[in-house]
């Protein structure tokens, strides 16, 4: 499966904050979608970075609740791992395991379009091994 399908099934859209916006900002998005990241982006939808849970509560832990009012962009990940959309699940998969992050942003010629997650990645995981064991059952059935 590709992240193209994975896209239409889930949707396009991508929680996003601008680079200037203060980390008290992100933790108050973070909390009111349910979500585990944020894609930093302008107002082309180029990625600029990307801050997750972990980039606020590792900023916490060093430098205590005073870092809350400082801006997203001094906390980010900038240097952001993408796929196209013509990638497949695997692949990411496979970045997702070797770059140790659970949000993988998809872009098109250079702007945003829609976000992996590990969430979606183990969905499409279980779906298949039961698509796999219908087939057996199947097949044991007829055999
Ligand atoms: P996560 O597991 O996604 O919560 O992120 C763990 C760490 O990896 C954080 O420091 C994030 O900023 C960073 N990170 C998350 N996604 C990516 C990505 N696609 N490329 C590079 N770094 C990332």
């Amino acid at each position: 499966m590709s992240v193209a399908r994975i896209l239409s099934q889930k949707g396009r859209d991508v929680v996003t904050i601008p680079p200037h916006f203060s980390l008290s900002d992100v933790v108050a998005l973070l909390a009111q979608k349910g979500i585990g990241a944020v894609v930093v982006s302008d107002s082309s939808r180029s990625v600029l970075g990307i801050v997750s849970e972990r980039d606020v509560m590792r900023a916490l832990a060093a430098k205590g609740a005073d870092v809350l009012g400082e801006p997203v962009s001094r906390h980010m990940t900038a240097n952001v791992a993408v796929v196209g959309q013509g990638a497949s699940v695997p692949e990411v998969m496979d970045m997702m395991t070797v770059g140790r992050f659970r949000h993988v942003p998809v872009v098109e010629d250079g702007k945003l379009v829609g976000l992996v997650s590990i969430g979606d990645v183990v969905k499409w995981r279980v779906d298949d091994i039961e698509g796999e064991k219908r087939a057996l059952q199947d097949y044991i059935a007829t055999a």
